[in-house]
């Protein structure tokens, strides 16, 4: 009952935030949508996005350039994906009042966390945005979840001002079901708060920045603390890469099946994980294609303020081409490879996927359960500082298992430093990026 109050209120909101397509019955649709077959969903991406394009030339400065001039329709979504040009995030900062579109300049504002640089501010369409919550909306029912249900958010930023304005959005939000906690101030003094805060409140869902959840789940773990109230269906983590050994090791302590959440505030909800354990792409709203470097090109459909067509968002994805064994016929993200400039340097100029480096670490904790419950690497020259915070089942020897992999699967010429740490700490933005390359 109160969970059908809070639907009833965020409806209102969102109507009078001006987004006229209610999100809770696009959810409904997209209940149906994700059961079509391939051939009706793609048909339906390629009307869309002929349709976003035309209107982008019609109306937004920046696509009545010469190259967009010569595009009629496209026939089928690989002539889209290979003919259109792209959009890159240099171009975008440097463009971005010539991608408003004249004719639709209302939409929501939305600004990237900024972690590779400077934020980058995006205009969101109302039909955008509202798609945005649906696909969130279908996220959690899939995981038995309503998305109105009692949850807690965990991010990392520093505390907010207390004015009026500040604790009337407290009171707002705890009349909506949501306790919002920064983990800014998550120590060991302060963990048992935390904890009894989360127990007390008895969340369905709790969503957050990947480290953010980490940081409470190594806590919890070290001080011995269980849920005892909390009947908790769902953990979603966003942001950031989840590898193998942080997923068991936050389904450990907090008791419940963690779901991986891939999106941006620039682009859009991209895809979520179903309890099958794939990351479906929300199709209905999104179109996603990689080239041959695996590069990832997204256009967010609805998003008419400010279409972003063919934007290369500097992620690195790997298509699944099995279908999942859930039934819906969404495509699957088989992997998401992390930004593109984050590769290893070595010596002789050879660039490597810093994800190798997960794939050395996920495969000792793999060997030996926990043993490695997180870990950093740092490059400056040839040198990769290797910051790990040992689990109860670490030894030493993994220090040499570890090198004798990076040497074979990486470079031998780099040299490797080793530091066991209690804690790392994530960067302004509250996100933590497991490969920095600092020169
Ligand atoms: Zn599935």
């Amino acid at each position: 009952m109160i969970t059908y109050l809070r639907e009833k209120y965020m409806l209102f909101k969102f109507e009078v935030q001006g987004i006229t397509k209610n999100p809770i019955s696009i959810a409904k649709q997209l209940m149906k949508s994700q059961y079509w077959d391939r051939k009706k969903i793609n048909k339906y991406q390629l009307d869309h996005l002929n349709k976003l394009t035309h209107e982008a030339i019609k109306n937004v400065k920046y696509y009545q350039k010469d190259e967009y001039k010569k595009i009629n329709s496209f026939e089928c979504l690989n002539s889209y994906s290979e003919n259109i040009p792209v959009l890159t995030k240099s171009r975008i900062k440097e463009s971005a009042k010539f991608l408003i579109n004249s004719n639709n300049k209302n939409g929501f504002e939305h600004a990237t966390s900024g972690s590779t640089g400077q934020p980058m501010k995006i205009k969101v369409y109302k039909l955008a945005e509202a798609y945005r919550i649906a696909s969130k909306i279908r996220f959690y029912q899939w995981w038995g979840v309503n998305m109105f249900d009692r949850n807690v958010l965990i991010w990392k930023k520093a505390k907010r001002n207390k004015s009026v304005l500040y604790n009337f959005k407290k009171l707002e939000l705890k009349l909506l079901g949501r306790l919002e906690l920064s983990v800014f101030d998550l120590n060991d003094d302060t963990v048992y708060n935390y904890f009894k805060k989360i127990d007390n409140f008895k969340p369905k869902y709790i969503r957050g920045y990947k480290s953010g959840i980490f940081e409470l789940a190594r806590l919890m773990d070290k001080h011995d603390l269980q849920f005892e109230n909390s009947q908790l269906k769902v953990v979603v983590v966003t942001s950031e890469i989840l590898f193998e050994n942080e997923r068991s090791f936050i389904e450990r302590v907090l008791q419940c099946p963690v779901a991986n959440e891939y999106g941006g505030a620039d682009g859009g909800l991209y895809a979520n994980e179903c309890p099958e354990g794939s990351l479906h792409i929300n199709e209905e709203s999104i179109y996603i294609s990689t080239d041959m470097d695996q590069n990832a090109f997204v256009t967010e459909i609805f998003n008419r303020s400010m279409p972003l067509i063919n934007y290369k968002n500097e992620d690195r994805l790997v298509f699944s081409d099995k279908s999942c064994s859930c039934g819906r016929n969404l495509k699957v993200i088989k992997e998401v490879k992390g930004r593109s400039s984050d590769y290893i340097l070595c010596r002789d100029g050879k660039k490597t996927n810093s994800l190798v480096l997960g794939a050395i670490f996920t495969k000792i904790e793999k060997e030996h359960a926990q043993s490695i419950i997180q870990f950093r690497v740092i490059q400056n020259d040839y040198k990769l500082k290797i910051e790990i915070i040992p689990g109860i089942n670490f030894v030493e020897e993994f220090f040499k298992e570890i090198e004798a992999s990076i040497f074979r699967d990486i470079s031998n010429s780099l040299e490797i430093e080793f530091q066991l740490v209690k804690k790392i700490q994530a960067e302004k933005s509250g996100k933590l990026r497991f490969f920095i390359r600092q020169s």
